[in-house]
């Protein structure tokens, strides 16, 4: 009989700006300003390990769900694009209720970091939560990678096209929150809300959402045919939200 067990290591974890479950983008490269900084762990962050792959724009990055290991798997799952209705095999979806719990992301690499004997790659466009464990990383190569004939099956966009209006106070707290972090966050918010993070079954009977992204707690409404940033609040405890 073949072999039926291996074990991984993993070589690095990820510190993005989704530091929860909800609203994150159901693929990369939806949201562009969603960031994150992967740090490699030793042995897996000498220089020489990631030489040569600034020269790329892309990477795939292997990772873990680890937040669903413990829920388990399921041999058919309701992916969101079908409204939370239909159910699909789990082999026929992205799913993070997969058995082995692999994730899979190609997104934008914005650069490689090394200080102090450390590497960090930089990276947007992701779809991946906070402290997520990964497990390799490889550079997307678009004569092979890219398939323009390829057809998406149910799976497709849903951006709206819905103005976000942001109310004078969130307005000054996205500024003054750049200024002390460098993070966008106005852009961030704008185009998170565009994707529409509301899960199918509150799009009916509610009109008020929030959500975390960094530290910062943002609430929002959705009225007549606008989305309004009402309220950006920065959590005193980041971790307390792990
Ligand atoms: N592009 C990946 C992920 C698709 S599913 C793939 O195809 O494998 C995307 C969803 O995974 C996100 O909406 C988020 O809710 C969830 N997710 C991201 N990181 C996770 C983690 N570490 N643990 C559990 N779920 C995670």
């Amino acid at each position: 009989m073949s072999q039926k067990e291996f074990s991984v290591t993993v070589i690095g974890v990820i510190h993005s700006c989704f530091p929860e479950k909800f609203g994150i983008p159901r693929q990369p490269g939806m949201v562009r300003a969603a960031t994150a900084r992967m740090e490699l762990f030793p042995p897996f962050n000498r220089e020489e390990m990631v030489r040569g792959l600034e020269q790329f724009s892309h990477v795939w990055i292997h990772f873990l769900f680890h937040q669903t290991v413990v829920e388990g798997w399921k041999p058919t799952v309701r992916p969101p694009w079908l409204g939370g209705q239909k159910r699909v095999g789990v082999f026929a979806s992205r799913s993070p209720h997969r058995p082995n719990h692999l994730g899979l992301s190609a997104v934008r690499l914005e650069a490689v970091i090394h200080v102090d004997g450390k590497t960090y790659l930089e990276l947007s466009g992701i779809d991946i939560l906070d402290q997520t464990p990964v497990i390799d990383i490889k550079p997307y190569i678009p004569y092979s990678d890219c398939i323009a004939s390829a057809s998406g099956g149910y799976a497709h966009g849903n951006q709206s096209d819905l103005p976000v209006v942001f109310s004078a106070e969130p307005s000054a707290f996205c500024r003054r929150y750049q200024e002390k972090t460098g993070r966008n966050i106005r852009a961030l918010i704008e185009e998170m809300i565009r994707h529409d993070p509301r899960p199918a079954s509150q799009k009916e009977n509610k009109s008020r959402f929030g959500m975390l992204l960094w530290d910062v707690n943002i609430r929002w409404s959705v009225e007549d045919s606008l989305f309004q940033v009402e309220d950006c609040r920065q959590v005193a405890d980041e971790s307390a939200y792990r």
